[in-house]
């Protein structure tokens, strides 16, 4: 649609950033146009991964998962978890290691950030290996709650990441190669 074409035409692209071999995929300057960021928000909720009566909060990761998920969350009446990266919390926190190209990374939450049982629909700016959305999704598992979903606005074509992600509901608003 017109829509969609629209918000694709505001994602730069920034090849060799942060290394060479990379195209950096930056959604910055959606957020940044009045029109990108309201085709945005609306194409996130008509392109949930289940229905809204289906979860009960949503969790946004570090950093642009911080950007549009509060958002999100309050025009469907949810509240916000954050998930952090690792160090950025007073105690008592828990956290999640995992894997990246060259070492590890952590994320981490407040214990009592998950209500026992919570429904949580976890969301991101882009999936490319899985690993940080896995992560944060062991998290609020660990934390108590459980997994109705993931939504991310974009996905990198050619790496698997919603494989790892198992049989839970995702949605990707746009593929990027
Ligand atoms: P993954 O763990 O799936 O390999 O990488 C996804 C994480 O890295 C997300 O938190 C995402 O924000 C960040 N990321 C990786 N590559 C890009 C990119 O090209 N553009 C943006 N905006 N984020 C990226």
């Amino acid at each position: 649609s017109e829509d969609a074409a629209y918000l694709v035409s505001l994602i730069r692209s920034v090849p060799g950033f942060p290394k060479e071999g990379i195209i950096f995929r930056d959604f910055m300057p959606v957020l940044a146009d009045p029109r990108g960021l309201d085709i945005l928000l609306r194409a996130l909720e008509a392109a949930l991964p289940v229905p809204a009566n289906s979860f009960d909060a949503v969790a946004g990761l570090e950093s642009r998962g911080f950007l549009f998920g509060p958002s999100l969350a309050h025009h469907l009446g949810k509240g916000f978890i954050a998930i952090r990266k690792a160090g950025k919390l007073p105690p008592e926190t828990i956290g999640e290691s995992y894997d990246l190209e060259y070492g590890t990374a952590s994320v981490e939450i407040e214990t009592s950030a998950v209500k026992p049982g919570e429904r949580v629909l976890i969301v991101d700016d882009l999936i490319a290996t899985g690993g940080t959305a896995k992560a944060g999704a062991d998290l609020i598992e660990k934390a108590g709650g459980a997994i109705a979903g993931f939504s991310f606005v974009m996905g990198l074509e050619g790496l698997d990441g919603l494989d790892k992600l198992g049989d839970v509901p995702t949605s990707t608003l746009i593929s990027m190669p």
